[in-house]
């Protein structure tokens, strides 16, 4: 199938959710209509020096909601981009940030290369000047538009956008807030890196949590022990199998572009990263068997499966044969609205993509108000509170007789840093959003699936917004 069918295909099953969840509303029809259009799709095209000679890039910014501002969503760069692709991407932007109270409308862009083909110069070359494109229409800045990494980009491309933005608004105070993801010497947090594969272990790990949910699925409660496979080892996939193997959960299945492995004893990440690194390739690692082809690893015999690559990989050609009991969509977009069906009569519990990617955001909003207060979290009280716990400690050895050890006081009597601040922050936002998922997934007969509870929680949130703003009262 073409990228374009691809991408036609990816719109009409975020358009089929969201008209699904839209009829258990009572939101007035024009209201619904206004929510679920993209506001703004901005193409254009620029030349770049490769080579001898020049190339001409196609590339994208869709804004899809202006409920709120900034309009908030990462760059991706993908030869597979397509405008269709990106106002997909854009509108589940707008209801991750409701689902998860980031305040921000839903935004993405696109360049469409691939940039393995391209050099590291050329690839500054091209983000600059998709920057600067960007710029010339307003559809960047700390309070418009605020762009971070996605699919083929990271926190070195978000470093040259926030350093071209600069060059051009030297005079603006907020200006390092115009793109999130950036390097933590340019301006970024620390915890973004790893924000969204936490985020989605921290999101699995309550799903498990909820007993009688999981009695239905005939499994257990809790994450420990339950066997996963994770397709796609990118920023997103990597982190998330790293949490959840912390957290007890057992990796049985990974998929990359070369190929796929399993392992019914689990598999160790980092010895499989190194193995990576010097092979080239995740295959014939220790005991684990090789799959003919990648995509059979999405039908392995697991508890979890965890696309974290690309939209459309679970369509109603591979749903029944689909084993997993819960799939938690790392990626935007990997199972498709005819295969949720298939996996909804199976009874598959599926954890929808705008909630369980949601923490790469959350993050992101706590990188962009860093940037706006232009102070660290965690500086001015850290030491306040050390101090604090410190007295208290004193006063319970006094009562009690007994000393502590230097390493119990360490423990105890410790200020909070900006990782642990952006971890706890990050930990609460996926917590409390389920719960609210949760809760009318539960109230209604009618609300089939998670992912129609989630977009009936964001519809709700963007149709107040609208009634603040005085449209729609
Ligand atoms: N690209 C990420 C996503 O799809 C992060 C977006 C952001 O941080 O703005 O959620």
């Amino acid at each position: 199938m073409s990228s374009k069918q691809q991408g036609r295909d990816f719109l009409a099953s975020v358009g089929h959710y969201f008209d699904k969840a839209a009829a258990l509303t009572q939101h007035p029809e024009g209201l619904l209509n206004q929510i679920k259009m993209c506001n703004s799709v901005y193409t254009f095209k620029f030349p770049i020096r490769k080579g001898d000679g020049y190339q001409t890039i196609t590339a994208w910014r869709a804004q899809h909601s202006h409920h709120k501002l900034p309009v908030k969503g990462g760059i991706r760069f993908s030869d597979d981009a397509n405008e269709d692709e990106v106002v997909a991407l854009a509108s589940l932007m707008t209801y991750k940030c409701a689902i998860v109270d980031v305040p921000f409308g839903g935004a993405k862009g696109a360049v469409k290369i691939n940039p393995k083909e391209f050099s590291k110069t050329e690839l500054e070359q091209v983000t600059r000047r998709y920057t600067a494109e960007l710029i010339k229409k307003n559809f960047i800045g700390p309070a418009l538009d605020v762009p971070a990494p996605d699919y083929g980009t990271g926190a070195r491309e978000m470093a040259w956008i926030a350093d071209t933005y600069l060059a051009f608004h030297p005079e603006q105070i907020d200006a390092l807030g115009c793109v999130t993801g950036k390097t933590v010497s340019q301006g970024g947090i620390r915890g973004r890196n790893e924000a969204t594969g936490l985020g989605v272990f921290y999101g699995l790990r309550e799903v498990c949590d909820h007993a009688e949910d999981m009695k239905t699925l005939g499994l257990e409660r809790g994450i420990e022990g339950k066997r996963v496979v994770v397709q796609g080892l990118g920023n997103v996939g990597y982190h998330a199998a790293k949490f959840c193997s912390e957290g007890g959960a057992i990796l049985v299945g990974i998929a990359e572009y070369e190929g796929a492995i399993y392992d019914p004893k689990g598999i160790d990440l980092e010895s499989l990263m190194r193995h990576r690194k010097e092979t080239g390739s995740i295959l014939n690692f220790g005991t684990a068997k090789n799959l003919d082809r990648r995509e059979d690893a999405l039908e392995l015999d697991c508890d979890i499966l965890i696309p974290a690559a690309l939209e459309n990989q679970i369509t109603a050609e591979n749903a029944p044969r689909i084993k997993a009991k819960i799939i938690g969509e790392a990626a935007n977009g990997p199972v498709t609205a005819d295969a949720e069906d298939i996996l909804q009569a199976k009874g598959v519990l599926v954890i929808p993509d705008i909630y369980i990617n949601a923490g790469g955001v959350t993050v992101s909003y706590f990188e962009w108000l860093k940037n706006l207060s232009r102070v660290r979290f965690g500086r001015i009280e850290k030491r306040f509170e050390q101090g604090a716990f410190d007295r208290i400690l004193q006063l319970i050895e006094k009562e009690s007789g007994r000393t502590l050890s230097d390493e119990e006081r360490r423990t105890i009597a410790r200020g909070a840093d900006e990782v642990d601040l952006v971890y706890s922050g990050l930990e609460e936002t996926m917590i409390g959003s389920y719960h609210q998922i949760r809760e009318i997934w539960k109230q209604k007969e009618t609300v089939e699936t998670l992912r129609t509870a989630a977009f009936v929680g964001a519809i709700n949130k963007i149709a107040i917004s609208y009634a603040e703003l005085g449209v729609f009262p």
